[in-house]
């Protein structure tokens, strides 16, 4: 039985099957209504057995990149009679097909990485940068954990601008709920409950599987980055100058970090 901590997104970066003949098709198409499932047939009907799907539509050039994984079935086929059969389609306006049984497979035509709002992204494993922030803390201390805050407060204020310049201050406010749904969506951690009253300013939000406390263990509650980040957010948001605890933390034990946010007492 699945629970949900086992579900969330692959980010397809490779594919390694190693004894099994695996695909990479890289497909460029119109723009067009049925394109992509008209690609997805075509293959499937060769008998590849899709892994994963990938791309982006770009409708100022009003052209798709698709980018499929997949694996043998049954049938075999070779990457010449898959790019045969793809460039067969009416909206294929290109298209690659690598394959292999050395089991390994790099995505190399997604770059850059980019937002829906056309900021860059890089992907960063969770042991890379929750390392990092723990390191800084272990060998500075309490300079260490002041510097993780203030990054987290500097980065808040940067998505709370990137997102206001995306979708408005009223878009903002009209979706405050789905707003803390970016951290799932991010994969900071899980977004499990969102209360924000407006005035006076009080806002609880509660993380499972926050990246910053999920391999830690603390007596006391262990998040820095992410408490700066709230607090950049929402005094970038909300133009106010507020305070944000952490109440419940998943490296004290408990099944989530909870933050409050609060109007900064004079
Ligand atoms: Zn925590």
């Amino acid at each position: 039985m699945l629970n949900k901590q086992d579900l969330g997104r692959q980010v397809q970066t490779f594919q390694y099957v190693p004894g099994k003949l695996t695909y990479r098709i890289v497909v460029t198409t119109k723009d067009e209504v049925g394109a992509l499932a008209d690609v997805v047939q075509r293959v499937a009907a060769l008998g590849v057995n899709f892994t994963s799907e990938c791309g982006a539509n770009y409708p100022e050039f009003n052209l798709a990149l698709i980018v499929l994984y997949g694996e043998e079935s049954k049938k075999r086929p070779t990457p010449e009679a898959i790019k045969k059969a793809v460039l067969a389609s009416p909206t294929v306006v290109e298209a690659k097909v690598e394959s292999t049984t050395d089991g390994l497979l790099m995505e190399g035509d997604l770059f850059p990485l980019r937002f829906p709002s056309g900021r860059r992204a890089v992907i960063v494993g969770l042991d890379n940068w929750g390392g990092m922030l723990r390191r800084m803390r272990d060998e500075f201390g309490s300079g260490g954990e002041t510097i993780a805050y203030e990054e987290g407060v500097a980065a808040g204020k940067a998505d709370a601008k990137g997102l206001v310049k995306t979708i408005g201050l009223e878009g903002i406010m009209g979706n405050i709920p789905r707003i803390g749904e970016l951290y799932t969506a991010h994969g900071w951690g899980r977004m499990v409950y969102t209360k924000v009253k407006v005035s006076p300013f009080r806002g609880v939000m509660r993380l499972e599987g926050s990246f910053e406390c999920v391999e830690n263990r603390s007596k006391t509650p262990y998040s820095r980055f992410m408490r700066g980040h709230f607090v950049g957010l929402v005094s970038e948001i909300f133009g106010i100058d507020v305070v944000c605890r952490e109440t419940k933390c998943v490296a004290m034990g408990d099944p989530y970090c909870e933050f409050v946010s609060t109007l900064r007492e004079p």
